[in-house]
């Protein structure tokens, strides 16, 4: 299953800064992300190549800089390995706007700073296959995820560094952020549903895992009994998932999120607790503050929040963290947002 948020974008290096004790590289900022890249590379031309060797961008300490990602030159994109592009400008200064040109097809590319590079590039998210859980069982899925639900996802504070601001007076929930798979049941007119992540399971097919767990829960029941259109969201954790970081010998589903489906938005924290308590669904995600805002706190600093001791297993480090407003924002949903620890991700690989 993949995620499709953008992997690869233009956008601006808004700072370059040396590296103590380093002569070769330096480290560029990219929106809330710190890269390491090659020393000059952004100052004067460096030859570069778009690498026709597959490699992992991950997260790697260089000279004690952490580095989170991979910058290369729009005159880069030129050396595509399987196309003819060539790169143009348009207008001047704060006006100037970029764009590759296929010399074949005669496409133009925008290269809007935003612009979703994913596909050009050939970009790939890499994902630890689940090794021993059937995500979709034999019978294969029932379709895809349903229209009328949304999928789970949240974006990075490093996305989004200006929340550090624009959210300062917000109060927000923060709570553990779990390394499983999600899993989405629903009850909608009647009907009871499962989802993975991107698509909806069938029912009655216990050779899928979410089935399997969720019926072993009675969780079809429980929603029956409520009896509102409602989708509970949760983390499938447990052996054969994302390595099972908590050690379980059997698997859980804990929710962390529920969508009113009629209302087309998530509740709220105190919204969310209400239901789950009235559906009588005891595995809930750990909840470190109720309230927290951000207090003048740079990006850096709420990823360093990330890092600490899961709840849910002695000694382990946790994933990160997820903020949710305790307030409906101006889209009609809380506003959420997640930070990953570096301690987890520098370990994890
Ligand atoms: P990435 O896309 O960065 O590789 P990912 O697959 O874990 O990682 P993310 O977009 O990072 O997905 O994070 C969102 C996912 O986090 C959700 O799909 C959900 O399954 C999971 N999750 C775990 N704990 C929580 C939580 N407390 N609140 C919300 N989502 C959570
Ligand atoms: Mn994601
Ligand atoms: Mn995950």
């Amino acid at each position: 299953e993949s995620s499709d948020r953008p992997l690869a974008y233009v956008q601006i290096i808004s700072d370059l800064k040396p590296i103590e004790g380093a002569d070769m590289i330096e480290v560029a900022t990219v929106l809330g992300w710190q890269v390491v890249v090659k020393k000059g590379q952004y100052e004067f031309f460096i030859d570069d190549k778009l690498d026709r060797n597959n490699f992992r961008i991950k997260t790697i300490k260089l000279r004690g800089q952490i580095s989170q990602g991979y910058c290369i030159r729009l005159t880069t994109l030129e050396t595509h390995p399987h196309r003819r592009l060539t790169l143009h400008s348009d207008g001047t200064g704060e006006e100037k706007h970029h764009y590759l040109t296929d010399e074949d097809t005669k496409e133009q590319i925008s290269l809007a700073i935003g612009s979703d590079l994913t596909s050009l590039i050939g970009i790939k998210k890499y994902e630890i296959p689940d090794v021993g859980v059937r995500l979709a069982g034999n019978a294969g899925p029932r379709g895809n995820f349903p229209s009328f639900l949304r999928k789970t996802d949240q974006e990075r504070i490093q996305n989004n560094p200006h929340y550090t601001t624009s959210l300062a007076d917000v109060d927000f929930e923060v709570s553990e952020k779990l390394e499983g798979s999600s899993v989405t049941a629903f009850y909608k007119d009647g009907k009871y549903g499962v989802c993975s992540r991107n698509l909806e399971l069938r029912t009655d097919d216990d050779t899928a895992t979410p089935v399997r767990v969720l019926n072993g829960l009675g969780v079809g029941e429980l929603l029956s009994k409520y009896a509102k259109n409602v989708a509970l969201q949760g983390e499938l954790i447990g052996p054969g998932i994302q390595k099972n970081i908590y050690n379980l010998t059997s698997h859980r589903w804990v929710v962390f999120d529920v969508y009113l489906i009629d209302h087309e938005r998530y509740t709220t924290a105190a919204e969310r607790i209400e239901i789950l308590n009235e559906i009588n669904y005891p595995d809930r995600v750990p909840v470190l503050e109720k309230s927290w805002k951000f207090g003048g706190k740079t990006v850096g600093e709420v990823v360093k929040m990330a890092e600490g001791i899961s709840a849910l297993k002695k000694g382990q480090q946790r994933e990160g963290i997820v903020f949710k407003s305790n307030s409906l924002g101006r889209r009609g949903d809380p506003v959420s947002f997640k930070a990953i620890s570096n301690v987890y991700l520098l370990k994890q690989q």
